[in-house]
């Protein structure tokens, strides 16, 4: 197969200290590299994929609408993709959000919230209102903003003085956290920390909080008790705060509902969405907001303040309506919600595995976070590198998974990834279990590591 690095390549790659094997084509579950190598694509890419690899049809409506009309400023012009896609969203998306305003990444729609929720105290009355809450572990993209609102140390070294303060209150992560998850469960599980953290910095400063419905890499898809997110809604709503529901990751049907949230029954102030709403095809992510915050700036400045040249992108915007036409018309969010119950039965037998301590999530989203000792759950020491050890060693063994580190302290915690695409099959899931046993225990071997 066809390798490349950096310096000999003129790519200027994500990783300067790896050999990047190069991949040919998608199709279905699978990435096939140049000299026909089949690797099993367990994490979507980037929890992205959820159609799968090679679906002609969005394939062929991306065409259609690049030949048609590539680009017109969203400034300028309306078109049809994306009245159509907005109108599809509005539909999927609980309560009263109807307004949807496409950007690419998650990075920029989640930029765009809390822009639009600091527009809208201004714009409403309420200028003081400029502080942002956020979980801890949590992710939210690497813009400045969204940087800021994510809890990611290791970029505080480079970053910090750049980044905006930000309030962190510890994510219910049963795994760790005082009550293990089991009643009575503690403030960071009821969601009473995210009340005494607005209370101290003073409700009338607050303008957003913001968080992940279902944990993502960040917390190893930690779910949180059924009453959390309702006890965070009343919070929110008693003290005039925006509740921003960052579904970039769990969106578009990944934990087997359109949204983490539905089961929850709760309806945020915005939502943002990207990775699978396009299934990867392209960039595509947005912004969806009620019209009771849009109207304030429509009678106000007139439009909000984070211009874009690719925002409302035509072509963007039709592989997003072919992508959610394409999960409708296969009923894969319901397939993701049977075979998400399937998939997390098989992979209860990798608790067995010498230095796995969890095993959690919901649909096809899983974390399985690795720890030095089960019974302490003490996490490896970072220079160990387990959970990027790991994911190399499953990829020689042919399988795609996500590593995250850092969800214990900042720093130390080790976690793989799981989330396949929607059309994932029982054999190939019991391949993922297979595969992955293999490569752990490849690991434990290379490190040299005694359970
Ligand atoms: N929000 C969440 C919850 C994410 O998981 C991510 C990316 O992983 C982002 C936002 C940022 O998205 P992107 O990498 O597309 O900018």
């Amino acid at each position: 197969m066809t390798t490349s690095s950096y310096p000999a390549s003129p790519v200027f790659y994500r990783k300067l200290t790896r050999r990047y094997p190069s991949i040919a084509r998608g199709e279905g579950c699978y990435l096939i590299g140049d000299d026909g190598r089949r690797y099993l694509d367990a994490c979507g890419g980037a929890f992205v994929a959820n159609l799968g690899h090679g679906v002609a049809e969005v394939a062929d409506a991306l065409g259609a609408q690049a030949r048609r009309l590539g680009y017109v400023n969203g400034t300028m012009f309306t078109h049809g993709p994306v009245e159509e896609l907005a109108g599809e969203i509005a539909r999927l998306c609980p309560g009263d959000l109807d307004l949807v305003y496409p950007l690419a990444s998650g990075s920029e729609a989640v930029e765009a919230a809390l822009k639009l929720a600091r527009q809208y105290w201004v714009e409403a009355g309420f200028p003081d209102k400029r502080k942002i809450v956020a979980l801890s572990p949590g992710y939210h993209g690497n813009t400045l903003l969204a940087l800021s609102a994510s809890a990611r140390q290791h970029y505080r070294s480079f970053l910090g003085g750049w980044l905006v303060p930000v309030t962190h209150v510890q994510a219910p992560y049963p795994y760790r956290c005082e009550c293990g998850g089991r009643p009575p469960h503690c403030v960071s599980c009821t969601g009473e920390l995210v009340e005494a953290a607005i209370q101290r910095e003073g409700p009338e400063t607050v303008a957003a909080f913001i968080g992940e419905p279902v944990g993502g890499s960040s917390s190893g898809a930690s779910v949180p008790q059924p009453d959390y997110w309702r006890r965070v809604r009343e919070i929110c709503s008693r003290h005039r705060v925006l509740l921003i529901a960052d579904e970039v990751l769990t969106g578009a049907g990944r934990t087997g509902t359109w949204s983490a949230l539905e089961p929850y029954g709760i309806v945020p102030d915005l939502m943002t969405l990207g990775k699978g709403i396009a299934g990867g095809y392209v960039p595509l992510s947005a912004v969806v907001a009620p019209r009771r915050l849009v109207d304030v700036l429509g009678r106000g400045s007139g439009g909000l303040l984070h211009a874009q040249t690719f925002s409302h992108h035509p072509t963007l915007c039709a592989a997003g309506v072919a992508t959610l036409r394409y999960l409708r018309d296969h009923r894969l969010v319901d397939r993701c919600a049977t075979h998400g119950a399937i998939f997390h039965r098989h992979l209860t037998a990798l608790r067995e595995l010498p230095f796995v301590g969890d095993v959690r999530g919901r649909g096809l989203l899983a974390g399985i976070e690795f720890v030095a000792d089960k019974e302490t759950r003490s996490p490896f020491p970072r220079s160990v590198r387990f959970a990027e050890k790991f994911a190399e060693t499953a990829l020689d063994t042919g399988l795609v998974v996500w590593p995250n580190v850092g969800q214990v302290d900042g720093t130390s915690g080790d976690l793989a990834m799981l989330a396949p695409p929607f059309i994932i099959t029982e054999d190939e899931i019991d391949r993922i279990v297979r595969l992955f046993g293999q490569a752990l225990l490849a690991t434990v071997e290379q490190i040299g590591a005694h359970p």
